[in-house]
């Protein structure tokens, strides 16, 4: 039985890794979604048929408690709010992974019959329980503060105090003698297993509160993989091939993302981790601003009327407007009158890795359109019009030229290259990072303010007059 269990396993381990390499590519993700989904369905079903854990009533009142429960979280969350609901499946998956190790503690350890005995277990069983509860109360606490972060129930800025980076140091040195201490006699540290539970926690938190602003992709993909990390070491605790598979392909595929999103900010992970991006006093007013440029629907138009080419260049606000169906009718209308049309996206746009891309396709727009930001950029000042649609901290040159700045070194899509720039949002507001952005008063830049689907199906309008 446990051999039929396993090949049920590795067929599942075969469709995750072929439904990650077809996530790679937009045309094939949906496809890619279905057959990972469809693995995870075939090893839960080998895992309940082939344990026989729990009465089977109970197992199919929670499926059927959690499936409504994220059938109705799915549903309803809007796409602005997806990051915010990744942090919070991380933590689900961290505080997972510390149940299990807590459950296998109390399963090895605990004589049922008689609470006072406990039994000695080996070595590997300890370390793996202690790693699994250790990994799964970090991701569970860091997720609910990158959590809080984003629904910005807690300010986003790094929570900074003197002597952070030496408290943090302290807690992870108690996390790394408590462990030993516990691996070393198990059968008397019950105190002690239950005090690491705690300062797992407390290092989740004093880990994430001191990142904010635009490092925010890099936490959420880095708290990704812990949770992946956390299921393998489960999976190692009771030895289930299908958590350890499932839990290393989460774990490293969220290493991967970190990286990139390191690399889009230009920043070292070690440098988002203990810089306390933000804590920056941002300089506001000061002089050699220039003039902002306020245009009309209607001056908009002419311009966009009068360019052989335009680079559009979207962001968090066209999301939050649900703006990309009337982005791309204009889209459609500039090219239907020959000008060239390019869309260029920027790898940390909106609030969540890939966002711009999904929104573009649920509007249809196809891939061949889609540029990406080190694509566009050396072309950029061959462009006639950058349009700007609710992105603000991705074109925001201070990254490129004030030293000062939080966010200097970020690569930007340097849309102030282009001959004109058009910026489209309701206000002089800055974005995510909340840092001011010199873009608004360059000579070359026009602000035309309103929401971005009014505003767009403003410019529909016009072109659809003539
Ligand atoms: P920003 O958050 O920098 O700016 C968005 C702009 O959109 C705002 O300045 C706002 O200005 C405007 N806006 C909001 N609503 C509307 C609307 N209805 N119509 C028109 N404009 C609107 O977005 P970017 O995409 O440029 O940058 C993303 C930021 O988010 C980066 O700092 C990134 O690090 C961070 N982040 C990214 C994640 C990811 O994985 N991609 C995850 C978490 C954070 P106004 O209010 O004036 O309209």
């Amino acid at each position: 039985m446990k051999f039929i269990a396993e090949v049920f396993y590795l067929i599942a381990a075969l469709l995750f890794v072929t439904g990650l390499k077809k996530m790679s590519k937009p045309e094939t993700a949906r496809n890619g979604n279905f057959l990972s989904s469809f693995g995870m369905l075939i090893a839960i079903v080998a895992t309940l048929v082939h344990y026989n854990i729990l009465d089977w009533t109970y197992i199919i009142g929670g499926i059927l408690a959690g499936s409504v429960i994220g059938l109705i979280l799915a549903k309803t969350v809007k796409m602005t709010e997806m990051p915010q609901m990744v942090a919070l499946l991380n933590g689900y998956g961290g505080l997972a992974s510390l149940l299990v190790g807590f459950a296998e503690f109390s399963r090895q350890f605990y004589d049922v019959t008689n609470p006072d005995v406990m039994h000695s277990i080996d070595l590997y069983t300890s370390i793996t329980i202690i790693l699994t509860v250790l990994v799964g109360a970090i991701t569970f606490s860091g997720s609910i503060i990158a959590w809080a972060k984003l629904k910005e129930v807690m300010t986003g800025k790094p929570i900074l105090f003197k002597g952070q980076q030496f408290v943090n140091a302290a807690i992870l040195i108690a996390a790394v003698v408590g462990g030993v201490m516990f691996c070393i006699n198990p059968a008397d540290s019950y105190y002690i297993f239950i005090a690491l539970i705690g300062i797992g926690l407390i290092l989740g938190i004093t880990s994430v509160i001191p990142i904010g602003g635009a490092d925010m992709p890099v936490v959420i993909s880095l708290l990704n993989s812990y949770s992946g990390i956390a299921a393998c070491l489960a999976g190692f605790v009771i030895q289930n091939n299908a958590l350890i598979v499932t839990g290393s392909l989460v774990g490293a595929s969220g290493i991967i993302l970190t990286k990139i999103m390191c690399k889009a900010m230009n920043r070292s992970l070690a440098n988002v981790l203990f810089s306390g991006f933000g804590a920056v006093q941002v300089k506001s007013g000061s002089g050699e601003k220039g003039e902002v440029n306020p245009v009309s629907v209607e001056d908009a138009y002419a311009l966009l009327e009068a360019a052989n080419s335009v680079c559009i260049v979207p962001g968090y606000g066209l999301a939050v407007a649900q703006a990309q169906h009337a982005c791309r009718e204009l889209a459609d209308l500039l090219e239907k009158k020959g000008t060239e049309v390019r869309f260029a996206i920027h790898p940390v746009a909106g609030r969540m890795p890939g966002h711009m891309n999904v929104l573009l396709a649920e509007a249809n727009v196809s891939y061949d359109h889609l540029y990406e930001m080190d694509a566009v950029n050396p072309i950029i000042n061959t462009v006639d019009i950058c349009l700007v649609i609710g992105a603000n901290d991705v074109v925001n040159p201070a990254a490129r030229e004030d030293k000062s700045s939080p966010i200097y070194g970020m690569p930007i899509i340097n849309v102030d290259y282009s001959r004109t720039v058009i910026v489209m949002k309701r206000s002089m507001a800055t974005g995510f990072a909340g840092i001011e952005n010199p873009l608004f008063y360059k000579s070359n830049t026009r602000m035309l303010f309103g929401d971005a689907k009014n505003v767009l199906q403003g410019l529909v309008a016009e072109f659809k007059k003539v």
